[in-house]
């Protein structure tokens, strides 16, 4: 993972936001994970961001505050942690929230009615909720599409379109959607392009540098990294559209409190060593699972079998955490996998160091009529895992036991 920019280089966009601290530009991604934002507190020295549960600040005369004067708008610990991840994003701003949803209604936010958005047809679930069943009544329509076919995504293109809303990879299949290019129909039509980054992290993944104008995280998987807290975030580079999101994170109220900011600063520190060993693993098991008789099919982009795997190298400095196999079973054997494993925990979410299990066909995707569903690639015996950091050969023994309770049944 040599070619990762290190924030100097000309392709690292990175500039000056006027809060780096010690984490400044010219360091390194595993140096601004632990210092950006991260200067010792200059009242007592303390070395970690203290918590400040705290409501509202004293005024040194009527207006005249010391940068905070209630937490809704902004609050120290907040404040680190947003110059933290503006830095890990190579953005020049941040705006952390309660939740990665609340991340994303404010990305909506920046809309009006009759506006029009493109999205990809495999975005998260979430995301599709709140385009269809929220914003849908304020008559914000969204078009979805395959948005690896990019003569679909243009054709899907309106003088009314906004906003086109990209994924990578996605879930459950990893399809690997090319950043670059996605960004460019959208501006060919004026359209903001936003990137929901939260399966590549930007360890793996820059947004911003491939012409993004929004990276969306959810705080709540990788960043955060313990599956202990709920977050999001927004990293932008352009100082206007900053405040404008500013002003919807400000008057919409879905902020995060100072222990959850704490807790996900606690997570970033560690980002590229767990990353490294979450990419490491999955890699390991991909090419385990690829070689077994009882799985079918491995969906992982670090595998050439996978149909993006040549992008996925080119636009990602590792493989990530994520992948899915289809067993070679029935539903329910697909789910006595899912039930008997012990290493992997079933459960949905993902992104924390203990390694996750869980069914689509049954969880995650089962709204979807099933002949959509197959038609989507989403089989009956469809498993995804969010790999962790325990023993590879831990979760080999965990699984290869699941499939033999699965097959004697
Ligand atoms: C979990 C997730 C979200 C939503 O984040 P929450 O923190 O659960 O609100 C959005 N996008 C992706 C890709 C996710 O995995």
């Amino acid at each position: 993972m040599s070619n990762r920019s290190d924030g100097t280089d000309e392709s690292g966009g990175t500039s000056d936001n006027g809060r780096n601290h010690g984490g400044g530009d010219d360091h390194r991604f595993e140096t601004r994970a632990i210092r950006a934002g991260q200067d010792p507190d200059p009242v007592t020295g303390a070395l970690m961001t203290p918590i400040h549960a705290n409501s509202t600040y004293e005024q040194d005369g009527p207006g005249e505050h010391r940068g905070y004067e209630y937490s809704r708008t902004g609050n120290p610990t907040r404040s680190d942690l947003e110059a933290n991840l503006a830095s890990l994003e190579s953005g020049n701003h941040a705006r952390c929230f309660s939740s990665g949803m609340g991340a994303i209604n404010t990305v909506l936010n920046l809309l009006e009615a009759g506006d029009h958005v493109v999205a990809g047809n495999d975005v998260y679930g979430g995301t599709h909720r709140i385009l269809t069943q929220v914003y849908e009544q304020y008559d914000l329509e969204t078009t979805f599409v395959d948005t690896t076919d990019h003569d679909a995504v243009r054709d899907a293109m309106r003088p009314a379109t906004e906003l086109v809303w990209v994924e990578t990879p996605t879930n459950p299949l990893m399809n690997v959607n090319d950043i670059g290019a996605l960004a460019e129909i959208a501006h060919d039509n004026d359209a903001l392009c936003a990137v929901d980054n939260t399966f590549a992290t930007p360890y793996l993944q820059r947004p911003l540098e491939r012409g993004a104008d929004i990276v969306c995280q959810s705080l709540t998987k990788y960043l955060g990294g313990h599956s202990d807290t709920i977050g999001g975030a927004l990293v932008v580079d352009d100082a206007d559209l900053d405040e404008r999101l500013g002003f919807y994170q400000n008057s919409v109220g879905a902020t995060p409190g100072p222990f959850d900011d704490f807790l996900v600063l606690r997570g970033t520190k560690t980002l590229p060593v767990r990353m490294d060993r979450h990419c490491e693993n999955a890699m390991e098991l991909a090419e385990w699972l690829e070689g077994r008789d009882d799985v079918s099919r491995v969906y992982y982009p670090g595998l050439e079998s996978h149909p993006d795997h040549d992008l996925a190298a080119e636009q990602m400095d590792a493989f990530g955490g994520m992948l899915s196999f289809e067993f070679d079973g029935t539903l329910d054997q697909a789910s006595t996998v899912v039930t008997e494993t012990e290493v992997f925990t079933l459960a949905e979410s993902l992104g924390g160091v203990e390694s996750l299990i869980e069914q689509p066909a049954a969880m995650t995707h089962a709204a979807i009529p099933r002949e959509e569903r197959l038609d989507a690639g989403l089989t009956d015996g469809l498993i995804r895992v969010s790999v962790g950091i325990e023993h590879v050969d831990d979760m080999k023994a965990d699984l290869r036991r699941a499939f033999e309770a699965a097959s004697t049944e």
